[in-house]
């Protein structure tokens, strides 16, 4: 190698390290442009804590659950996986949408003699209706608070007897009793309630559990804006992540129940002015189609 080439080469290589600074360095600025945003239906894993290290349920993985599990929890890895939150078809067919331009907001885990009415007031002074996936075993101690959902005109969808994120992994006969003994309280509570919808809990959805929920008559349902209110972010953060991920058609997944939800009641008196003032809310349709 001559001394001209060897120069050649040098200058070369100074060209490759100026690029790769140049490109080092356009790669941390668009890093640090990229709002540190939660995705509709995603979670930012930064912010999860007690369910952090809990993993979806999978066919493989049979474990018992340790307890009720908030959905968003179990349900964003397979949603990320499977793509399921871009307003189409969800995992196993689920509903991830309405279907139109309206947008449904569902309260989850309850009801809850605490907070349910608080929901209740708040959508009633909103002029909103909603829907409801209610636990049977909730919907059994408090026959009251689901003729006071039905009162107001909202939906009611299934949530399993004990908000069982491992149901999709039992047996369909263990599954259709389930569902049908939830149905069964809801029932006892107001006779002849249309339950068009079944949300699995965790998301976790199976092929057994969509298929039995349809054998039954409802339309499995999920969701694409998750504001994690089951982590007690504070109402304004939740209110702020559903104002700035709700767009037409979608579902959004709160809860009224499984802990302190006082959050979630004061996001609504945040996020319904603003809601109203772009969407028309609806309760979904009770014959599980729009
Ligand atoms: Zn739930």
């Amino acid at each position: 190698m001559g001394p001209r080439t060897s120069g050649r080469s040098a200058a070369a290589a100074v060209v490759v390290l100026v690029l790769a600074a140049l490109l080092g360095s356009a790669y941390a600025l668009g890093r640090s442009l990229v709002p540190d945003e939660p995705r509709p239906g995603a979670t930012n894993t930064a912010t999860r804590t007690e369910y952090a290290d809990q993993p979806a349920p999978s066919p493989s993985d049979a474990r018992p659950s340790a307890g009720p599990s908030r959905d968003g929890a179990v349900a964003d890895q397979d949603a990320e996986r499977q793509h399921a939150t871009d307003g189409g078809d969800g995992l196993f067919g689920s509903r991830v949408t309405t279907g139109s331009r309206r947008v449904a907001l569902t309260f989850d885990d309850g009801p809850n003699p605490d907070y349910t009415p608080q929901v209740l007031d708040v959508l009633r002074e909103f002029g909103v209706r909603a829907t409801f996936c209610v636990v049977g075993e909730n919907a059994q101690n408090h026959p009251q608070l689901i003729r006071a959902i039905v009162a107001d005109g909202h939906t009611l969808c299934n949530h399993s007897w004990r908000h069982d994120v491992q149901l999709g992994l039992r047996s369909p006969d263990l599954i259709r009793a389930d569902l049908l003994r939830t149905n069964a309280a809801i029932r006892a509570a107001v006779p002849d309630a249309p339950i068009a919808w079944y949300r699995q809990p965790g998301g976790a959805w199976t092929y057994p559990v969509v298929s039995v929920a349809e054998g039954l008559g409802m339309t499995p349902l999920h969701w694409n804006v998750d504001p994690s209110d089951w982590e007690a972010p504070g109402a304004l953060r939740i209110a702020t992540m559903v104002t700035r991920t709700a767009t037409a058609g979608s579902v959004v997944l709160l809860h009224d129940a499984g802990g302190d939800r006082q959050g979630t009641v004061d996001a609504l008196r945040h996020m319904l002015p603003e809601l109203t003032s772009r969407f028309e809310l609806e309760a979904l349709p009770v014959d599980g189609t729009t």
